[in-house]
């Protein structure tokens, strides 16, 4: 399965995300107050988003950042990420959006011109759906140069291989589209630059591929890696779920060899086995990664606070303390010596919105999507010739029921102009089962879109002066 961040924009079986890219099912249930979104099963993946929930919870520091290539008009599939952020904003992170103009500049071939009048269309809206530029930040990426800094630097811990495995890159790409991928990695590590601390990103998955880069660059940019070990040779990361449940009742009494004759993996039991007469024992690894002697010296004074350490030449084995807290400490240590302290970046992922003419939501095709400048009748014109999941004829669809599953009108109210949950459950169900007919369903979505996009754009217009006003350069 493919993901390409400049190119696909649908997806055909979003369960394969999970089991080909590790990405985990989104869980609602302890999001303090959840956006629609989430509680309609819109946003259904995430990376440790966990992070992000605890912070929110916890009243601690976090940050969100999203933004887009400003390459196209702005439709209603877009405004899920700006929805996504203002929520993030509401709720007390530190947040920003990115006008990616240097990356549709060398992936989309979009003039500077073209990016400056697209980036004002897409931060009217923000503005509109409640974004306070007094607390958050709105930059260009070709105007930020500590961004392209620090995406110089992370150009120093990886390569074309990497690139290529993640992008599918081959030797036709040129050099400014792969340098973009940097700078979209320096984005999404640019709210932790003063200080590190969970910061989400949502995204559509097609941007999933900038996460994983990322993810990977932000361990390699860290001084020190924190890790869960039970001996003092590696155990590989696969395999430590089942030493982790042998050891837990047998802490310190079970050895190596004794723990390879139970084993069924031959790959673990060879590692156990070489392992000889070492009892296994639960500790926290703090493995050095070019870290200055100062701060290593520094991170084992201080752990031996937290419990007993055990130092070898390049990492320290902490016994019986709490790894989150090991953790802290270890990065507290390293931004004191100048290191980054970088979170790995979380990141949750939404559905996308099919388009109107069914297949998929294209900027470029204005007949498949309502962008958020249409003329409110327009627009409804567009709902109404807007294919759907009904059947061919009333009666079998009285009888049978429609598909709501397989249908954009749906997606209309699911997504964006439902007035409540109970709305779009509502819809739902009377569709399924037969009580609704596609022409009455089609006329009510159409006029709640207008409604819609009244609403939207007359909050643009009183952002226009907000714009005017805030210090955000375009
Ligand atoms: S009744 Fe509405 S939701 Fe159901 S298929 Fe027709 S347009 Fe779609």
């Amino acid at each position: 399965m493919d993901i390409d961040p400049w190119g696909s924009d649908s997806v055909d079986d979003y369960s394969k995300l999970f089991d080909e890219f590790g990405i985990d099912e989104f869980d609602v249930s302890d999001v303090p107050e959840p956006l629609d979104l989430m509680r309609r099963g819109i946003i259904f993946g995430e990376r440790d988003y966990d992070l992000v929930k605890e912070a929110m919870r916890e009243g601690e520091e976090f940050a969100a950042l999203s933004g887009f290539m400003p390459s196209g008009n702005l439709h209603l599939g877009h405004l899920m990420v700006l929805r996504e952020l203002v929520w993030h904003q509401q709720r007390g992170a530190d947040t920003y959006f990115v006008v990616a103009d240097l990356e549709a500049h060398s992936a989309r071939g979009m003039s500077w011109e073209e990016c400056e009048r697209y980036a004002r269309e897409y931060v009217l809206s923000l503005l509109a759906l409640g974004f306070d530029p007094e607390k958050g930040t709105v930059y260009r990426q070709s105007d930020n140069d500590e961004l392209r800094d620090l995406a110089f630097e992370l150009g120093e811990q990886t390569n074309f291989n990497e690139l290529n495995a993640i992008y599918g890159f081959d030797g036709e790409t040129n050099i400014g589209h792969m340098q973009s991928t940097l700078t979209q990695a320096a984005d999404i590590l640019y709210p932790q630059l003063d200080e590190p601390k969970p910061t989400v990103i949502p995204v559509g998955t097609d941007q999933d591929p900038h996460l994983r880069l990322t993810r990977g660059l932000a361990r390699r940019m860290r001084m020190f890696g924190v890790t869960e070990a039970y001996a003092s040779f590696e155990i590989e990361d696969e395999h430590k779920s089942v030493v982790r449940e042998a050891v837990k009742d047998t802490d310190g009494e079970l050895t190596a060899e004794e723990l390879a004759e139970t084993v069924e993996d031959e790959e673990l039991a060879d590692r156990l086995r070489a392992g000889g007469d070492e009892t296994l024992r639960a500790r926290t690894r703090v493995l050095s990664r070019d870290a200055p002697d100062e701060a290593f010296d520094a991170v084992r004074d201080e752990l031996e606070a937290l419990g007993s350490v055990e130092p070898f030449d390049e990492h320290l084995d902490v016994y019986d303390a709490d790894r989150e807290r090991v953790e802290k400490v270890v990065r507290e240590v390293e931004v004191e010596h100048g290191g980054y302290g970088f979170y790995p970046p979380s990141s949750f992922y939404h559905r996308f919105m099919t388009g109107l003419t069914g297949g998929k939501m294209s900027s470029s095709v204005p007949k498949s999507h309502i962008a958020v400048t249409d003329e409110p009748e327009d627009a409804s014109e567009k709902v109404m010739s807007a294919t759907t999941g009904g059947r061919e004829t009333a009666e079998e669809q009285r009888e049978k029921g429609g598909d709501p599953d397989d249908c954009p009108v749906y997606e209309l109210y699911a997504y964006t102009v439902a007035k409540d949950d109970e709305h779009a459950e509502r819809v739902y169900e009377e569709c399924a089962n037969g009580e609704r007919l596609c022409g009455g369903c089609k006329s009510e979505a159409a006029d709640l879109t207008a409604d819609f996009l009244e609403e939207h754009q007359e909050a643009r217009d009183e952002a226009r002066e907000t714009l005017e006003e805030s210090d955000i350069e375009l």
